[in-house]
């Protein structure tokens, strides 16, 4: 499997270092166990993660490597694959982009060691998909700090975060709304911060949450990157067919490097992870059950259904992994970031439906995993972004008039 002249045999010895990594700490009755269980991976599994060096890998190691990694954590776990980007991945992001060197000094060793966690904070009740025109929590200045007040919901991992980066108004007077947001880095601790568990259907190993702020003192140096900028950083659409002055192969660079952008990568690569995993056990039961004397797998319409499983993982890989190449390479690939995220949950659709299908009345039984797989997959259609929103962008991206 090639992907654009990488080294191939050092990505083999990566891919079978993390498969047997997820044999050993990945199990499928471990994984049931948890979705049962646990509302974050527990301490144990955490450190083992850690000592693996999964958490330093995003940063320090080729990209290459780290898509590998998430990929085979995601079969295994989607849970766990989103649990370490939301509550490492998100901070390390804003900590490497925007923190202070001190910040940086402090929190990213941290962070690499699973020492910390920390969660994104951005989704308000009033509506997610247009968060520019409902985002109402603010950030008064006030001598040193700032007071924040407002709610946050949907919020994955919070309830473990040591720290929340919360996304608030600092001037509500600008006409310009991209030109009004900044970010904080909050102790959750702090007093007036309220964090409740939100129950939901799928990846139960990984909770959402919502916040409440209520006059939540935050030291002014807690506040990361400049102050009213917070939105270019964070949505910066900067593919667009305009010259950038720093020339392109920059410009590709930065716009993958717009901190949802990645996230658009990561999530499309949790829908890779549950659709690989769907797609083998639809696979595997089909080589097993018996229906008129044969394998199920004999059937063509059965055949039909695993072939175009594969066609369709095969296919969100190549985008998933062609998108981060592009980005190296420093072509523009803020669309393809986007149609990898549409592209990777339709396929996880695919598989998890097609799959409770080739199981029959097994698959929707407690008792095997594709319950979970389509419970799972739902999330990854409309979070972090929806994929009606993500069209919006790539149809704006290719010129047609904004719809909304
Ligand atoms: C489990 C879970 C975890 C999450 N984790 C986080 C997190 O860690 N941090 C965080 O900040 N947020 C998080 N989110 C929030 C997530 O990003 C939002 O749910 C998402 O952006 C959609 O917002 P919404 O749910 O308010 O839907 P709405 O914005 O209310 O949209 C409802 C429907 O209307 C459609 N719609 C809206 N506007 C348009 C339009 N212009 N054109 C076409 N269709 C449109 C949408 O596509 C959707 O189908 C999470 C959400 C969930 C459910």
């Amino acid at each position: 499997m090639p992907y654009y002249g990488w080294d191939e045999d050092h990505l083999s010895v990566v891919r079978g270092s993390i498969q047997r990594f997820c044999k050993e700490n990945l199990s499928p009755e471990y994984v049931r166990w948890m979705d049962e269980n646990c509302d974050f991976p527990p301490d144990d599994l955490w450190k083992k993660l850690a000592d693996y060096g999964l958490f330093d890998r995003s940063l320090s190691s080729s990209p290459y490597e780290y898509l590998i990694v998430q990929e085979e954590i995601a079969t295994a776990s989607v849970a766990v694959m989103l649990a370490v980007g939301a509550s490492i991945g998100f901070g390390q992001g804003f900590i490497a982009f925007l923190g202070s060197p001190e910040q940086q000094k402090e929190f990213l060793p941290k962070l690499a060691q699973g020492e910390v966690k920390m969660c994104m904070a951005l989704t308000e009740p009033g509506g997610g998909t247009d968060i520019l025109g409902s985002l109402r929590t603010t950030a008064v200045a006030d001598g040193d700090d700032y007071i924040l007040n407002g709610q946050k919901i949907f919020i994955t991992a919070a309830h473990v975060a040591d720290y929340l980066v919360v996304i608030a108004i600092t001037d509500p007077k600008a006409e310009d709304k991209t030109k009004s947001w900044s970010v904080f880095l909050v102790d959750a601790k702090t007093e007036g911060v309220t964090i409740n568990k939100i129950s939901k259907l799928g990846i139960h190993a990984c909770a959402c949450t919502e916040i409440f702020l209520d006059e939540v003192r935050v030291p002014k140096e807690n506040m990361l990157g400049p102050e009213n900028r917070a939105y270019g950083f964070l949505l910066g659409r900067s593919d667009s067919p305009k010259k950038s002055k720093s020339g392109s192969a920059s410009k590709g660079k930065s716009a993958l490097n717009a901190l949802l952008n990645v996230e658009r990568v990561g999530t499309a690569m949790l829908s890779l992870g549950i659709a690989k995993a769907a797609y083998k056990e639809a696979l595997q039961y089909a080589q097993e059950r018996e229906a008129f004397g044969k394998q199920i797998g004999q059937f063509q319409i059965i055949q039909n259904y695993l072939v175009e499983m594969a066609i369709q993982i095969e296919n969100a890989r190549n985008m998933i992994y062609g998108t981060v190449s592009r980005a190296l390479a420093g072509q523009p690939s803020v669309m393809q970031a986007q149609m990898s995220k549409i592209v990777a949950a339709r396929a996880s659709e695919y598989c998890a439906i097609q799959g409770m299908e080739i199981l029959g009345g097994y698959g929707y039984t407690m008792e095997y995993d594709m319950q979970r797989h389509f419970r799972d997959y739902k999330q990854m259609v409309f979070a972090p972004i929806t994929d009606e929103m993500a069209i919006n962008v790539i149809a704006r991206m290719m010129g047609l008039p904004k719809s909304y």
